[in-house]
């Protein structure tokens, strides 16, 4: 086998999702399993819905799930331009080429006339193909007509046999020729269409195997067809399922944030989305092996072991999955992209104003919350009151007042304020968990009695991490210059004691 080629042909008409982001996976991973090359095709000849800025994200998002591109835009390559609409000029020359060889013709047929002819095929229950009635027009007509300023389509002569093609994930598919019709490669506006650019660039770009989303297999025979009026080799395909919800329609925003830009803003990770992407629609030889690091996806994968029966997207398993990452995630990474979260809430500077404690600090505020979250966007909400501590709110909420309300509780907390307010210094976990020995001796209340009401005045609530982590936490966080004050431990106290 020679170099393998594969390419990814976005059109910038929108965000990328899930379907086109596992398309554009599978050709990067095949590429890069076999030392072939991938390419980045942009697709942009429909000029109305094209936008630079969509083709910008587009390519943020590809390099940020690390697939990179050989050749492509901003890149280059030996086939360059690698934009649609920067190619006008090579499909006028492939079109005139068709035209010269009689593999294409001109049709002049008009608007109205070619809806008479689908209602008439519709009327007699015959397929609503072209009937091809500008075939016989002679080569003199045609040009005569073509130089007096008639507009004219230009259409494929479909060949007289059925279309095959072989696709790597279905087996042979064939279309029959009367299915196909002749095909318009060329708008009488002088725009070319999808199929025709797309044939002629997978062609030039020494394309050798296209794999691409299912929808575009009734394309493939068209395809197919101007390959063959080329003379060119045909590649091999593979059409990758479609991608599902849970209720089995086709994955859609019904179901729920399906674009790459939005994962990354709930905070998945790109390991995540990949490994999670790589295993919809296929699967390692031999097991039921679920993790792969993106190094491991690239020896695993192969195309053999893509599967035709649709993929189910599961945004529970995405979560789980991102869970495994950000645990695996090293703790100076993980604080540079929860940071931008924190900023947000107005608790932290920006990143490259803040002091090296303030950093080490986080660090360790992350590993206490983000064991207990699937996205990094819940952080905030975790940790929310180690910086906006609300005695109130804490003090209303039901479970809170019942708890408070007994005997019991108050005597903990009495007990508990003399200790604090008897130490000057600022109390380590240690000193902690003694105060905590202490009150138990001295009121005779111990578990649930004992430990809730002191988390109720120091967190708000009754349930949360360890105090043996909070409790550094908070003493070392009010130390540090943040935008909002962290209170200590006494702090805290003082606080909900005063409201
Ligand atoms: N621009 C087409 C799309 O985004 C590409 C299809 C293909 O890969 O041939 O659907």
């Amino acid at each position: 086998m020679g170099t393998i080629r594969v390419r990814f042909a976005p059109s910038p008409t929108g965000l990328l999702h899930v379907g086109n982001a596992r398309t554009a996976l599978y050709n990067w991973l095949f590429a890069r399993h076999h030392g072939g090359k991938f390419i980045l095709r942009i697709e942009d000849t429909d000029v109305d819905r094209s936008e630079v800025r969509h083709e910008a994200q587009l390519m943020e998002d590809l390099r940020w799930m690390g697939m990179d591109w050989d050749e492509g835009p901003g890149v280059f390559g030996p086939h360059a331009p690698y934009r649609q609409s920067e190619r006008l000029g090579i499909y006028r020359e492939h079109t005139d080429r068709l035209l010269t060889e009689g593999k294409a013709y001109r049709c002049f047929c008009t608007t109205e006339e070619l809806e008479g002819e689908r209602a008439q095929a519709m009327a007699e229950h015959r397929p609503q193909v072209y009937s091809g009635r500008c075939r016989a027009l002679g080569a003199e007509e045609s040009a005569r007509r073509a130089a007096a300023g008639e507009a004219f389509a230009v259409r494929l002569k479909i060949p007289d046999h059925p279309l095959r093609f072989h696709d790597l994930v279905r087996g042979d598919v064939e279309f029959p020729q009367e299915t196909v019709s002749d095909p318009i490669l060329v708008r009488s506006s002088g725009m070319p269409v999808y199929n025709y650019v797309v044939t002629v660039d997978d062609a030039l770009m020494e394309i050798t195997h296209v794999i691409r989303g299912d929808d575009h297999i009734s394309n493939t025979p068209k395809q197919v067809a101007i390959y063959e009026a080329f003379g060119w080799n045909v590649p091999e395909f593979a059409h990758l399922s479609t991608i599902l919800g849970s209720d089995r329609e086709r994955l859609s925003k019904r179901h729920g944030a399906t674009s790459i830009a939005s994962f990354r803003e709930m905070g998945i990770l790109p390991e995540a989305l990949v490994n999670y992407l790589a295993l919809l629609g296929w699967g390692a030889e031999g097991g039921t092996r679920e993790i792969f690091p993106l190094e491991e996806l690239v020896d695993a994968f192969k195309l053999e072991r893509v599967t035709a029966s649709p993929a189910v997207f599961d945004f529970e398993k995405l979560n789980w999955m991102n869970r495994h990452y950000l645990r695996e995630c090293d703790a100076d990474r993980l604080a540079e992209l929860a940071w931008p979260y924190f900023v947000q809430a107005g608790w932290l500077p920006e990143q490259d104003a803040a002091a090296a404690d303030v950093r080490a600090w986080f660090e360790r505020l992350l590993a206490i919350f983000v064991p207990s979250v699937d996205l990094l966007d819940q952080v905030p909400g975790k940790a929310r009151f180690v910086f906006d501590f609300d005695p109130l709110r804490a003090r209303d909420e039901e479970e809170n007042a019942a708890l408070l309300a007994s005997e019991n509780a108050q005597k903990v907390l009495a007990a508990f304020a003399a200790k604090v307010r008897a130490h000057a210094e600022p109390v380590d976990a240690a000193q902690f968990k003694a105060w905590m020995n202490e009150v138990k001796a001295e009121t005779g209340v111990k578990g649930k009695e004992l430990f809730h009401p002191v988390r109720i005045a120091l967190t708000g609530s009754h349930s949360g991490p360890e105090f043996d982590k909070l409790v550094p936490l908070f003493e070392e966080g009010s130390a540090l210059a943040l935008p909002k004050h962290v209170l200590s431990v006494r702090e805290r106290v003082e606080k909900f004691l005063a409201e």
